[in-house]
């Protein structure tokens, strides 16, 4: 450390009488990494231009500055420049000589403040997780799909690249619901989703769409990719075993649409021909798969 080491030490019994734990350290390289753990930095301001000072200036200037870090500057009673200097960077000031009490008051703030933000922040973040998750299945909504929908389908056309689109509808399941009660129907969209999921790497995007539809959009693939995963989902699911008992199944009917393909130009249109094909395959008897492609007739469908 700088000048007055002896004066540093003794801050730094003061701070650990109060319970804190202090590490004395010059700016260097060892600094950096014991700043990486720390939750506060007091900081000793050296001459203009000194180690100190470039220090204060990177730690203000890093991304996590004022969250994940608290800076206290202690500056000379004197250095009234430097001070408002330091308050612009965004850090706390403690005039020296140092009062004890002062000081200690003080770095409670700062930690308080710290632990209250990080309190915000992560109660920020389980808010955002929420306004994306369907509350039934804990797949992602409707909201969140749209969004990811129209980012993919933007950066597919700029670069050129495939996205391919799955909607699933079980098939029949008002009268589901209405032979077990809403409360298995419930439980049924819980197990389905999760079976999707199962089904799907993580670069896939799986959404409750509707009541009970659901959307699955795979970046960077191709039609025939996209039929391979439509076939596995819904072959897992035509295997799952539902209900309270494990004993009911249930059947889904499945929509493909794919970009590029001359008909889809927009996100919208690519809903819009998945829906189409969903359509047909509820009218061509459900549970099976049909891929949007007009004109041609490679259509598939899979029957059990
Ligand atoms: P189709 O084969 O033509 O798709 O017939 P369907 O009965 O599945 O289709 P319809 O659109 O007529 O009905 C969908 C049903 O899905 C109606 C509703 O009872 C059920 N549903 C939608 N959302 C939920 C939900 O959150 N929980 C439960 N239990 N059922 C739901
Ligand atoms: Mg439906
Ligand atoms: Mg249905």
């Amino acid at each position: 450390m700088d000048e007055l080491p002896e004066r540093q030490a003794g801050l730094a019994s003061t701070l650990e009488h109060e319970g804190y734990s202090v590490r004395l350290v010059s700016a260097g390289a060892a600094a950096q990494r014991l700043i990486d753990e720390a939750q506060l930095v007091l900081l000793v301001l050296g001459p203009a231009g000194g180690p100190s000072r470039a220090l204060l200036q990177h730690l203000m200037g890093r991304e996590d500055a004022g969250q994940g870090l608290s800076v206290i500057a202690l500056v000379p009673e004197e250095e009234h420049a430097a001070a408002v200097a330091v308050l612009r960077l965004g850090a706390e000031v403690v005039r020296t000589p140092v009062d004890t009490e002062e000081l200690v008051a003080r770095v409670a703030r700062c930690l308080h403040e710290r632990e209250r933000l990080e309190a915000l922040l992560s109660r920020v973040a389980s808010l955002e997780r929420l306004s994306i998750t369907d509350g039934l299945t804990g797949v992602h909504n409707h909201r969140y799909f749209q969004d990811r929908l129209r980012e993919e389908f933007r950066r597919a056309q700029r670069y050129d690249d495939a996205l391919s689109l799955i909607l699933i509808d079980l098939d029949h399941f008002k009268a589901f619901n209405d032979t077990h009660g809403h409360q298995v129907g419930d439980l049924v969209l819980r197990d389905v989703a999760a079976s999707l999921q199962r089904s799907l790497r993580e670069t896939d995007l799986l959404a409750r769409y509707g009541g009970e539809e659901f959307a699955i959009l795979l970046p960077r693939t191709p039609l025939a990719g996209a039929l391979t995963v439509a076939e596995r989902v819904w072959r897992e699911l035509g295997a799952l075993k539902t209900g309270p008992e494990r004993t009911l199944r249930v059947t889904a009917s499945v929509g493909l649409s794919s970009f590029p393909h001359h008909a889809v130009n927009n996100a919208e249109q690519l809903v819009r021909s998945a829906d189409q094909a969903l359509y047909r395959a509820k009218d061509e008897g459900r549970n099976r798969i049909c891929v949007h492609a007009a004109g041609l007739s490679f259509d598939r469908a899979l029957s059990r």
